[in-house]
């Protein structure tokens, strides 16, 4: 017998459709962020069915995200988001990932290691606009690129990040204004980058490094959420008068209620305390009974079904059993929401 029980379907065809979307409001390159297993939908095959269209360059944020992808295949630009360290200099050239330096001491590994290799040391050039976080101060950005060049370090890129896109749009033109002048003081030769998902939407511009919309996962720009968790029952029963159900007995059977039990909980990623209901194998919402465990989720039904029925836990959607309304429902982002969803889901891409 074939299947799974519990599963997360990725649309492809979604993806691309957003990718396509944000391309043609891009007057530049759009970068596929796919750093945290993609948003939880699945780095290497997000990144292959890119690459198969002819999308040339990604990002990630660690070593081991890069890696991952050069030993699946992947052969594009992998930009390295964050700042070096400079004990990962060796790594990033082993496993032909592009760093990104934020600190003279990082460029310096790169440089040595590079030599030592008889590699060339290629560098994206981070500028701090506003965010504090990492990047060479943006009124210094001219005196950091001519340091990290000394070094014989080959400055392809420079970028940087908006902190408040969404949020602040004051600040967000603060920052593109102090981006702008570092591009005219350091002139063409260059690839720039500022644009994140909000950026993108809600002001185009040219290059952009994007995660969020990619996965479908902003509401209100025609954008479509790419990812579904199903889930087939493993018990289906009737409850008498009096039963308690899960950890706490929270919920109390009046008698007659039909309970499924779903093998999904918490540690696949559900928020515990922000899913009040899937939807049944007809579209139609049930609600969750009790609280959820860690592997197990319980659910009221109004009649039997088979341990065959398919019940969508998540639904590609901005409704009520949306990645959104979980998000909203636990006080958090959706981008917490995504990179919860746990690994030990199979996932299925479409
Ligand atoms: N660029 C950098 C440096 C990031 O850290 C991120 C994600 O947080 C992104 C781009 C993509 O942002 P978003 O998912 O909002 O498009």
């Amino acid at each position: 017998m074939e299947g799974w029980r519990a599963w997360i379907e990725v649309d492809l065809g979604a993806l691309w459709a957003n990718y396509l979307l944000l391309k043609a409001r891009a007057q530049g390159e759009v970068i596929p962020v796919l750093k945290a297993d993609a948003y939880g939908h699945g780095a290497l095959p997000i990144a292959r069915f890119l690459e198969e269209r002819g999308v040339g360059r990604f990002a990630v944020a660690t070593i081991a995200e890069g890696r991952a992808l050069r030993e699946g295949g992947v052969r594009g630009e992998v930009l390295l988001l964050g700042s070096l360290h400079p004990l990962e200099a060796e790594a990033a050239l082993r496993w032909g990932l592009t760093p990104t330096l934020s600190t003279l001491e990082a460029a310096r590994a790169l440089a040595e290691r590079a030599w030592a290799l008889g590699l060339t040391p290629r560098a994206h050039l981070k500028v701090d606009t506003g965010m504090n976080r990492v990047g060479f101060p943006w009124e210094e950005a001219l005196a950091a690129l001519r340091a990290v060049e000394a070094l014989g370090v080959r400055v392809e890129g420079v970028y940087s990040h908006l902190a408040t896109a969404g949020e602040d749009e004051a600040f967000v033109e603060v920052q593109r204004g102090r981006f702008q002048r570092v591009r005219e003081a350091l002139g063409p030769g260059y690839f720039y980058h500022l644009e994140n998902s909000y950026g993108l939407l809600l002001h185009g511009g040219e290059n952009a490094r994007v995660g969020l919309a990619l996965y479908g996962l902003v509401p209100g720009f025609g954008l479509r959420p790419v990812l579904r968790l199903l889930a087939r029952p493993t018990l289906v029963k009737r409850l008498k008068a009096g039963d308690r159900v899960g950890y706490g007995g929270a919920f109390v059977a009046q008698g007659g209620e039909w309970l499924a039990t779903l093998p999904v909980g918490y540690a696949d990623g559900l928020p515990r305390g922000a899913v009040a209901f899937v939807r049944g194998p007809g579209g139609e919402r049930f609600r969750v009974a009790g609280r959820i465990s860690m592997d197990q989720t319980t659910v009221l039904l109004p009649g039997p079904v088979d341990l065959w029925a398919v019940f969508e836990v998540l639904s590609p959607d901005f409704g009520p059993t949306g990645l959104l309304a979980w998000a909203e429902a636990r006080g958090t982002i959706p981008y917490e929401v995504a990179v919860h969803l746990s690994r030990r889901l199979p996932r299925v891409y479409l």
